[in-house]
């Protein structure tokens, strides 16, 4: 796990804090013992002599006569905007920031791979709810200082094992998952939307500390997909079609094989509240991918192999001179485990 266990300087210099195992590791750590590339990478790139633009957001990418032009905007002052020139760039800003980033460059004249935004894949991703399990499991977060009932076992960080459930039809992964306090707040409306009136008045006397909630636990699956999610702009922010990724088979498959788990140990399986059309009727995913995914040529790819641009004036592996992709944005296919 990347979370610091005793408190001490990290190895970029950074003090980090013991973990109080309060499990809010989902939403940001409370006490800084989680590693985050704010207190890793960025902090020893600071310590290398580079300059971090905080409160700002590459809006930008254009093509200069001598390399680049990154307009970035100070999200401190909405109306300001500052111009960096740089022989090389190296977009990093996650697979949605990337994608977004090189379709604004093409929808203003950058010529680049027809692949764009293409191959997204949800890396298989699922999050169901294991309820009414034999045994108090404590997965509530309870924040830091804790709000918690008092002596109550610790929660512990968020996905600290891992049940692999995987066979000759592919990986399925099950990652153990604390739940955040919000979303243990939904219990009472999940019930009521299900017309279970007595549940939710039980859970709303409960309490997100009840001893049913004890019994509830989140479980994160990680499996296969076929990448065939597309991202687009909208509004000039980027947007992932994916409509058959409910039903996608390999989906359907992993989500079996933990359903079939969890009520083998006399639990109930049940789909995680946003996936209802009243919270948005969206699926839950921890590894967003593709969108420049890696080719051999620009025919099926938008970056090569060593993540620079392809360029489609120049030819079936001709690139864009100084300008590359270094992140999940470039990752081709689901991989069938967490990224890292
Ligand atoms: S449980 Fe997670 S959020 Fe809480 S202190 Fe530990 S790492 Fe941070």
């Amino acid at each position: 796990m990347t979370i610091s266990h005793r408190p001490g300087l990290n190895v970029a210099g950074v003090m980090q804090y013991a973990c109080r195992h309060c499990g809010d590791c989902w939403s940001g750590c409370n006490v800084g013992a989680k590693n985050t590339v704010g207190i890793t990478y960025i902090a020893d790139a600071v310590d290398h002599g580079a300059t971090v633009l905080c409160e700002s957001r590459a809006q930008s990418i254009s093509k200069t006569e001598s390399g680049w032009e990154v307009v970035v905007q100070n999200l401190s002052k909405a109306s300001e905007s500052r111009r960096i020139e740089a022989p090389i760039v190296v977009l990093a800003a996650g697979t949605l920031g990337t994608t977004e980033l090189l379709l604004r460059a093409q929808q203003r004249g950058l010529k680049l791979s027809a692949r764009l935004g293409k191959k997204f894949s949800a890396n298989g991703d699922d999050l169901v709810i294991a309820s009414d399990l034999g045994e108090p499991v404590n997965a509530i977060a309870t924040g830091f200082p804790s709000q918690g009932p008092r002596g109550a076992a610790p929660v512990g960080p968020h996905s600290m094992a891992l049940i692999d459930l995987g066979d000759e039809h592919g990986p399925v992964w099950v990652h153990d998952g604390t739940m955040l306090t919000v979303m243990a707040a939904l219990a009472p409306l999940k019930a009521l939307l299900q017309l279970n009136v007595r549940g939710a008045l039980r859970h709303l006397k409960g309490g997100i500390y009840s001893d049913e909630m004890s019994r509830t636990q989140i479980l994160y699956i990680v499996a296969h997909d076929d990448a065939s999610g597309q991202m687009r702009l909208q509004n000039d922010r980027v947007m992932v079609d994916w409509p058959g990724y409910s039903d996608a088979p390999e989906r359907v498959r992993a989500e079996q094989k933990v359903k079939t788990l969890i009520e083998r140990m006399g639990g109930k399986f049940k789909v995680n509240p946003f996936t209802m059309a009243a919270f948005g009727g969206n699926r839950i995913i921890a590894h967003p991918l593709g969108g420049c995914a890696m080719g051999e040529t620009v025919e099926d790819g938008v970056v090569g192999p060593d993540g620079r641009v392809f360029d489609p004036t120049k030819g079936p592996k001709g690139v864009h001179d100084g300008l590359y992709v270094c992140d999940g944005a470039a990752v081709p296919s689901a991989i069938g485990s967490a990224p890292s």
